[in-house]
């Protein structure tokens, strides 16, 4: 069992752990494509400010410049805290005022503008120190200053009014907002991520313990079943051993040999019925039986059982009877045999489970949509706590009464597995020295309901 335990144990740890390691793969690659995400729609909203900025900055400009390389009165008048570089201006200019234009005021912008010869004229807006001076014309670009912040920039041609080359205009921004909130996010993803990964792998070990508890059911039922089997066909190999072994150690007449060989007999033919009732249980279990549909007439049923079974009543002082409780026959649609052998497994029970003077009765009757089957017996009763385990493969409630009985307790198995194939339930009432009740419910035969009697 120890073993076992290790066994399932390991497998749920590394089914965990591939559970974990896949989980963790893909909420990685997650994360990866939301902050790629969030990064490319801030890329592409900022391009677009920057763009529409620009744009109405240049607009304006071109409106109203003359000579090239040249900033008009008017220009100063436009943007007031433009600072000329060739004034001292520019110191002063770090602390200053903003824009009056309110698409610069509304971000960390900068303007310059460039004459042809690519030398820097003005400046404008929130201008940062230790910006790189020199022309790029390229239209977008992006750039680290002194201090390491990045700013991101556009070039544009100015013209004067009359469309002749002025110099360059750029606008730009420093990126320390955009930097920020992306860092906060990368801040979020990489520190939800172990902390969902914890998650993911108790629900995982959890789910693992979930999805192995069908498979270690499984496995000590067929276990417990593996040992119920051997068990039970080591006891008619063992008596019929120890029958040969003291045989052989005596002269024996011929009705000693005679007793002897009817004990080994039996002892075979008990094996026999365990050995088939196992393979029909296996058959039954992969569905390897077919299920014939017939129309069975319960009524022919029941008498027919019951005048098999009367011998093994009389035998057992029991009085076995039947009691239709519906004048017409009641015919339903299944596997005659196979019901046939249901009953017959309730009945040999109830007539071995029932102290002699006792009664058996087999009673028939049916509602608006279902034919009912009971076997009543007034015998020793069923615990409540066993009236579920009757049904499992080998299960007895007192193993030397029943073996004594020759069953194996494989019958109420056997019953129940035939009730299942024919999607029906059998079920038990029963109280401790007062009897038992077996139910069997089964569909009418639909269209044929009230017929003659059709068991082959
Ligand atoms: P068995 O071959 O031992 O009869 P079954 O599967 O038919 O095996 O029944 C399982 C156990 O259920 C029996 O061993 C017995 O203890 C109990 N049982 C079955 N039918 C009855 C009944 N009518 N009255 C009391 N106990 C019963």
């Amino acid at each position: 069992m120890m073993r076992q335990n290790k066994l399932f144990n390991k497998t749920r740890v590394s089914l965990s752990l591939w559970y974990a390691g896949v989980m963790g793969l893909i909420l990685s690659l997650l994360g990866m494509g939301v902050y790629k995400a969030i990064s490319h729609a801030h890329w592409v909203a900022l391009d677009n400010e920057l763009e529409s900025v620009a744009g109405t900055l240049h607009d304006s400009l071109e409106l109203k410049l003359k000579q090239p390389g040249q900033i008009e009165p008017i220009i100063k008048k436009l943007l007031p805290n433009l600072c000329l570089v060739e004034t001292s201006c520019i110191s002063e200019r770090f602390n200053s005022q903003r824009h009056i234009l309110s698409a610069i005021d509304r971000g960390n912008y900068y303007a310059r503008l460039y004459d042809m010869s690519g030398r820097l004229i003005a400046i404008a807006g929130d201008y940062p120190e230790g910006l790189p001076q020199a022309l790029n014309k390229k239209p977008w670009q992006t750039f680290k200053d002194g201090t390491g912040n990045i700013y991101h920039q556009i070039s544009l041609s100015l013209h004067t009014q009359t469309r002749e080359d002025w110099g360059y205009f750029q606008v730009g921004r420093s990126l320390a907002d955009f930097e920020d909130y992306l860092g906060r996010v990368k801040l979020v993803l990489l520190l939800g991520l172990p902390i969902s990964l914890i998650l993911v792998a108790v629900a995982s070990w959890w789910l693992a313990g979930l999805a192995m508890q069908p498979i270690y059911r499984s496995y000590q039922q067929i276990e417990q079943f593996t040992a119920d089997a051997a068990h039970e066909l080591r006891t008619p190999l063992a008596a019929t051993q120890a029958t040969v072994e003291s045989s052989l150690l005596v002269d024996l007449d011929k009705q000693e040999t005679k007793d002897i060989l009817t004990t080994i007999k039996q002892e075979n033919k008990r094996l026999i019925q365990l050995v088939a009732d196992l393979l029909w249980l296996a058959r039954m279990d992969r569905k390897a039986i077919p299920l014939r549909q017939q129309l069975c007439c319960l009524n022919d049923l029941v008498d027919d059982l019951v005048e098999e079974l009367e011998p093994l009543a009389i035998a057992n002082q029991i009085t076995l009877t039947s009691e239709f409780r519906v004048k017409k026959s009641i015919n339903v649609s299944g596997d005659c045999d196979q019901l046939y052998r249901l009953v017959y497994n309730l009945i040999v029970n109830a007539i071995q489970y029932t102290p002699s003077e006792g009664r058996v009765t087999v009673i028939l009757e049916r509602d608006a949509s279902h034919a009912l089957i009971q076997v009543k017996d007034t015998g020793i009763g069923i615990a409540p706590e066993h009236q579920k385990k009757i049904f499992d493969r080998f299960y007895r409630i007192q193993d030397d009464r029943s073996r004594s009985t020759g069953g194996s307790g494989l019958g109420l198995a056997i019953a129940q597995s035939i009730a299942r194939s024919h999607s029906c339930k059998l079920s038990v009432r029963s109280e401790l020295g007062q009897g038992s009740t077996f139910i069997f419910q089964l569909p009418l035969a639909s269209n044929l309901r009230d017929t003659k009697s059709l068991i082959p």
